[in-house]
């Protein structure tokens, strides 16, 4: 999936500018990282893509496939194959993670999946990302550690089949194991969804030491001041943003 964000401007809902004028492309089966001190908007641009009601979109646009998905509710959204992997993944109480993965299937592709093909094709997910098999039939995240909530965000998207991937924060709350398993995942699916594009949000490259992306951005202030290759987050690593906020600086002078 393609994706171009362009001059986006997005304030939130008491008028705070989050988003300054951001800009991406993403292309068919890219993986993009963004990094960027904390508070910066990351996760509010993963929320616009989405079409969160928090956030009110002031200039610019988002094209999906060169379509403008500006104004499309959610839930049409999701139905083009957009998915975000929540920062924060909240649970729900009284819904099953089973029923939920279903009906949200069925409402995904307009096919009314049988029970018994679901269950397998779950069962079968859950082993993937050696999940506990209660987790099934648990209420959505409820009572989940950190890196449950993280893996079941992965079971999603593996049911859910999406064609662009935004992943905000996978890495945090996960130990070194889960974290391998999780990419072991997310690789295996992108393998066999080749024209699948990723948006990678991380404060660490060590993630990037199993997900290979093919650009690196730093965001700072609501949109990308850097981009670059896997170097730049090593750079970053070891020298903080201090330096590419001086360079920002100095390149608004020229
Ligand atoms: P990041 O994910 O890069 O750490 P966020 O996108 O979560 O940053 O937040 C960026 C800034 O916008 C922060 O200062 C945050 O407090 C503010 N912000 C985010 N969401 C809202 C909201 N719904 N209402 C008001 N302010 C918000
Ligand atoms: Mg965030």
């Amino acid at each position: 999936m393609n994706i171009i964000m362009k001059e986006l401007t997005v304030n939130s809902a008491d008028n705070k500018t989050i988003l300054n004028n951001f800009n991406l492309n993403i292309k068919s089966g890219e993986i993009h990282v963004i990094m960027g001190p904390n508070g910066t908007g990351k996760s509010t641009l993963s929320k616009t893509i989405l079409g969160s009601s928090e956030y009110k979109v002031k200039k610019g646009d988002i094209l999906v496939n060169n379509t403008s998905i500006i104004n499309m509710p959610t839930d049409e959204r999701a139905r083009l194959g957009i998915f975000l992997a929540n920062q924060s993944p909240i649970s729900i109480e009284g819904v099953s993670n089973s029923e939920f993965l279903r009906t949200a299937l069925t409402n995904i592709t307009g096919q009314k999946i049988g029970i018994y093909q679901f269950m397998k094709e779950m069962n079968s997910c859950i082993k993937d990302l050696e999940m506990n098999q209660s987790m099934m039939h648990r209420a959505i995240n409820q009572d989940f550690s950190g890196g449950e909530r993280k893996k079941n965000e992965i079971l999603q998207m593996k049911i859910l089949k999406p064609k662009f991937i935004i992943l905000d924060e996978l890495d945090s709350g996960l130990d070194v194991d889960s974290l391998k398993i999780v990419c072991k995942n997310i690789n295996k699916y992108k393998k066999e969804h080749q024209e699948t594009s990723i948006l990678m949000i991380t404060h660490y490259p060590r993630i990037l030491e199993y997900i290979n992306p093919d650009y690196v951005h730093v965001m700072i202030n609501g949109h990308i001041v850097k981009s670059g290759k896997k170097d730049l987050a090593f750079e970053i690593e070891k020298k903080g943003y201090e330096v590419i906020n001086t360079m920002e600086e100095a390149s608004s002078y020229e």
